[in-house]
């Protein structure tokens, strides 16, 4: 196990027990997850090594890196995420018209492909050799790592979704997106909150949780701290309204046992709708300039 001596967002080296949570969808272990006495950056502590990480990976349950279409949950993750690429690609275009763009952690280039159908360049990272397989079938070129990258290729996005909470190297990483970026380039992060309202509602059975594969637990504040470092500045955010629901029919599934369609329909809305006025909604897109 690899233990954080120090904050990984300030540097500060005390932290407090925030939740213990158990690992539901692969080795049924239990993580700690440590708040920051400074700065109150939430991260799970400690983390597997990155040479184990992998092993954590391994579940029909974790969809995200493949294409499989079992069960109600999976279909209906796979009905929304064709809706959404097509929110993704118009927020994208909205800050930038066109050029090149980064997806980090693109998985098997399902956002990649619509941003190249609609007249960008494209590049991907994702480590999954199996879904950067696909990827590549569908015509898209994608590496396995940022140092396969030119420091001289520039790009005018890049982004990140639900991808950032998984990487080991985060402040190497903010690094190179912040060189890597063309002025006036946006850096999209969509990432969990750990302050919506299904966050406090499930507690350590909020499936965002997600240990030990989500190693931080962004919120707002942390987020913009976070960014200020590599000097970016937060121009907007926007929800995710339906990872409310689908975040709360899995974390119904870890509380109880038994997946309850009904009580997770009603904490979605109930999720959105207290999100209005504080803007804390299960999953948030920040849109970042650099200075
Ligand atoms: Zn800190």
């Amino acid at each position: 196990m690899f233990q954080h001596e120090k904050c990984p967002l300030c540097g500060h080296s005390k932290f407090q027990p925030f939740l213990s949570c158990k690992d539901y969808t692969v080795s049924n272990e239990a993580f700690q997850i440590v708040s920051c006495e400074n700065c109150s950056f939430k991260f799970t502590n400690p983390i597997p090594e990155l040479s184990q990480i992998g092993n954590y990976y391994k579940s029909e349950d974790y969809i995200s890196h493949s294409n499989t279409k079992k069960g109600l949950i999976s279909k209906l993750y796979h009905f929304v995420r064709n809706y959404t690429l097509k929110q993704k690609l118009s927020l994208v275009s909205n800050h930038v018209p066109h050029g090149t763009i980064l997806d980090y952690g693109c998985g098997t280039g399902m956002f990649l492909n619509i941003c190249q159908n609609n007249g960008w360049k494209t590049l991907g990272i994702e480590p999954d050799e199996g879904a950067r397989k696909i990827a590549s079938e569908m015509g898209l070129e994608v590496v396995s790592d940022k140092s396969q990258i030119s420091k001289a290729k520039k790009f005018n996005a890049i982004t990140l979704w639900h991808v950032l909470e998984h990487v080991y190297d985060l402040n190497e990483t903010l690094t190179f997106f912040s060189e890597q970026l063309e002025q006036n380039g946006v850096l999209i992060i969509a990432v969990p909150n750990h302050k919506s309202y299904d966050a406090k509602l499930y507690k350590e059975f909020w499936a965002a949780y997600d240990v030990p594969r989500h190693l931080y637990h962004f919120e707002k504040k942390t987020m913009g701290q976070l960014l200020l470092k590599f000097g970016f500045t937060l121009v907007e955010t926007k929800p995710m309204k339906f990872d409310s629901f689908y975040v709360s029919l899995l974390s119904e599934k870890y509380k109880h046992g038994r997946t309850n369609y009904l009580s997770a329909f009603w904490t979605g809305l109930k999720s959105n709708f207290a999100a209005k006025k504080a803007e804390n909604y299960s999953s948030v897109i920040y849109v970042f300039k650099k200075k």
